[in-house]
């Protein structure tokens, strides 16, 4: 019998890989994937495989994943091209997050020329 996965967040299907996303990265620790509903040209998220509902959760054994977290974005993002971006993680639903499980926003846009147009 498959397990239950009906209590799992989006994110979390993603990861177990019973939800298909437009991934960028994987590793051991965390996967990057294209937001469904991109707010910039170029709008990702990088995801955490440890169920952390937010910032709010971390505790001090977190530190090193959540600064892996960090340079995966920058790494990604430059990959991409971005000269430059927005970081952003909303911590609980009074801050709007919809999705409970940490993830952090990464948006940007592609200069013209990376993106072939000149
Ligand atoms: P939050 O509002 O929690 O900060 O952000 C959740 C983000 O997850 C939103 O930007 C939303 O578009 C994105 N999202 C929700 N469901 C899916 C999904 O199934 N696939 C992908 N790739 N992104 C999703």
């Amino acid at each position: 019998m498959s397990p239950d996965t009906s209590m799992l967040s989006v994110f979390e299907r993603i990861i177990c890989g019973e939800l298909a996303a437009d991934k960028l990265f994987e590793d051991d620790k965390c996967i990057v994937i294209n937001d469904i509903h991109p707010q910039a040209p170029v709008h990702f998220l990088v995801i955490p495989k440890k169920k952390l509902v937010s910032l709010m959760d971390a505790k001090a054994c977190d530190q090193a994943l959540l600064g892996h977290l960090l340079v995966v974005a920058a790494q990604v993002a430059e990959q991409l091209g971005l000269k430059g971006y927005r970081l952003v993680a909303n911590n609980g639903q009074s801050a709007g997050q919809t999705v409970m499980h940490l993830h952090f926003h990464v948006l940007g846009r592609k200069t013209l020329s990376e993106q072939g147009l000149i």
